[in-house]
């Protein structure tokens, strides 16, 4: 019997990277950021030179990523090792995730994560977050929440956060990047950007982090 999983897919900036991270602290099960894998590609395709389009060259790549996820300790966020490089925060730019969902976009090179991934399923159970967990990756876990939430809170979502790092941001171009990412996302044609028929749908434009972990939670006792 395969270990338990919970999906949790949705946009960009609807809060499930946060949501997946907490849940899977707070039950002690492994936690898989799909999304930092189409990151890490598009990064090491810049380091290495590999234009964005060329498909066969990000196969390969992708099938040789030399990554190392850090699990996340007490007040510590996961650390994602690239190539012996901490990256965990040169790949979260916008500039990155766009190259992401660009990549994203290729059979080629989802099909050459796609073992990667379901590797990460291991006991005691694992949450994932990402856009086709539930309709692709993980089709028969155990529980599908569809977290979403307005494009302008979640760009005012990032604004906070860039600001509280202390970056500069410009909340409309901000917006303007998560609606054409949404876009590009939603309208490939292969693992769209959308819900899993049996998956539980929960927008979170007007509720707060801990209100949704409390929702998550209580349906991941009840499937258990
Ligand atoms: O979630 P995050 O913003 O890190 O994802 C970056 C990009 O990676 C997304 O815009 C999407 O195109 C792609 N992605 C994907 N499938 C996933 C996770 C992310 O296509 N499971």
């Amino acid at each position: 019997q395969q270990a338990p999983v919970i999906t949790i897919d949705g946009p960009g900036g609807s809060g499930k990277g946060t949501i997946a991270g907490l849940l899977a602290r707070r039950l002690g099960w492994n936690l898989l950021d799909s999304g930092a894998l189409y990151r890490l590609l598009a990064f090491a395709a810049r380091n290495h030179g590999v234009d964005l389009t060329n498909e066969a060259a990000l196969e390969a790549l992708a099938a040789h990523l030399d990554v190392q996820f850090v699990a996340a300790e007490d007040g510590r966020e996961q650390q994602i090792i690239l190539e012996g490089e901490d990256v965990s925060r040169a790949i979260r730019t916008e500039a990155v995730g766009a190259g992401a969902s660009q990549v994203a976009a290729l059979p080629a090179v989802r099909d050459a994560l796609l073992q990667r991934q379901r590797a990460f399923r291991e006991a005691p159970g694992l949450v994932a977050d990402g856009r086709d967990m539930g309709t692709v990756v993980f089709a028969d876990a155990q529980l599908k929440v569809y977290l979403t939430a307005s494009a302008q809170e979640r760009a005012s979502r990032r604004h906070r956060q860039l600001l509280e790092k202390g970056e500069t941001a410009n909340l409309a171009s901000l917006l303007d990047e998560i609606v054409a990412r949404d876009e590009r996302d939603m309208n490939r044609s292969v693992a769209p950007l959308k819900p899993a028929d049996d998956a539980i749908q929960i927008d979170s434009t007007q509720m707060g982090i801990e209100e949704v972990l409390e929702t998550v939670h209580a349906m991941a006792l009840e499937r258990n």
